[in-house]
């Protein structure tokens, strides 16, 4: 049969003529920039994560830059960032004048951990990017202890919560993503930007906005990076489903383990107090490239995003200088996700699992 990686379409099916009306609305009312579908989505998303404030911008990745610039980073500070995450994740920073510095993650969870970020840590360190990797949450009060504030990129865990509280609304301020890919997805580029502090949002806010509060005077160089009102739209509608979403994730989850995987190859590991909605199932194996092309073979999609981290990108290697980052390498080495999301169900995982039962030698 064959099982994908992802199936984005499926789960929109029931939404379809819901998604038409919504879409449709925007048109009828022909505002499409920071109108009235931007602002219910903003208030939707910040109730639903019990933060204060979530702030619609234009992508995941310059949700980061301006959450940093809005905690003040700028030339001569350094911001912490591991360098197994996606590119964007360290990207980010530079653009506000900060250099990213690299820090390890645990390659049994894929994150940070306080000890981690506390190694990395210098009278420069202005913030610190805790990635919720893979849907996992990272210790993120832990790392906020160590007395250095902490932006949550959050953008592969909508869903996700640890020990009772959404993901992001764990860190001083936490960056959303709503690519297509993701757990809670627009039809193109979207971000949003979440936190509890009010002086902070109205930051977020003005840089948005090409820095202006009152689009008359321009109080700092800021961005254009905005959500739209077609993507706030289509949010508005999925929103809902979100939960139902993150919960099919965990069953497949639960069906990967019930089925025998954790026999065969090193299941990802939640850590203490995360309940994550897994955006990517990403299980460790010594010879990764090969389960995959043993799993293609028998139709199923597998995928290592990761295998040259972050800091061995040519983009990044004169921040990275000779930092070792031993978790981080041997994740990147053995790392390999298998299909994940609401498609995946008992069915396809036992049939996932026969064929890597088949093709792990
Ligand atoms: C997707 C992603 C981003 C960037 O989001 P865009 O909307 O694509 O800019 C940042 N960090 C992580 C961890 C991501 O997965």
């Amino acid at each position: 049969m064959g099982v994908p990686l992802f199936d984005t379409a499926t789960p929109l099916e029931p939404l379809r003529d819901d998604l038409r009306e919504a879409v449709l609305g925007v048109l009828d009312r022909g505002t499409y920039i920071l109108g009235p579908e931007v602002a219910a989505f903003e208030d939707e998303w910040a109730r639903a994560l019990g933060v204060r404030h979530a702030v619609g911008v234009a992508n995941g990745t310059e949700a980061i830059t301006i959450a940093l610039r809005a905690l003040g980073a700028g030339p001569g500070d350094e911001v912490v960032v591991p360098s197994f995450t996606f590119y964007a994740s360290a990207e980010a920073i530079p653009p506000t004048g900060a250099r990213p510095v690299f820090c390890d993650v645990d390659p049994e969870t894929f994150c940070v951990t306080p000890e981690s970020v506390r190694a990395a840590l210098t009278a420069r360190t202005k913030a610190v990017v805790a990635v919720d990797l893979f849907g996992n949450v990272p210790d993120i009060a832990g790392i906020r202890a160590l007395g250095v504030p902490v932006v949550e990129d959050a953008a592969q865990a909508a869903g996700s919560t640890f020990r009772g509280a959404a993901a992001g609304s764990l860190g001083d301020v936490a960056s959303f993503s709503f690519f297509p890919s993701k757990n809670l997805a627009c039809f193109g580029d979207g971000g949003a930007v979440c936190t509890h502090d009010d002086r902070l949002a109205e930051t977020v806010r003005m840089l948005r906005f090409h820095g202006s509060r009152d689009r008359v005077s321009y109080e700092e160089v800021g961005y254009n990076s905005r959500l739209d009102e077609l993507q706030a739209a289509v949010l508005r509608v999925l929103l809902p489903s979100l939960g139902g979403w993150a919960e099919a994730r965990r069953a497949a989850a639960c069906a990967y383990a019930e089925a025998g995987l954790g026999e065969l190859v090193r299941l990802p590991r939640a850590v203490a107090g995360a309940e994550p909605a897994w955006h990517l199932y990403v299980i460790r194996h010594p010879r990764p490239d090969e389960l995959a092309a043993a799993l293609a073979e028998r139709g199923i999609e597998s995928k290592a995003y990761y295998r040259t981290p972050v800091h061995r990108q040519p983009a990044m290697v004169a921040y990275a200088g000779g930092v070792e980052l031993p978790g981080t390498e041997e994740a990147a080495r053995t790392h390999l996700a298998l299909p994940m999301g609401p498609h995946v169900g008992a069915r396809e995982a036992a049939e996932v699992v026969a064929a890597v039962r088949a093709g792990a030698l």
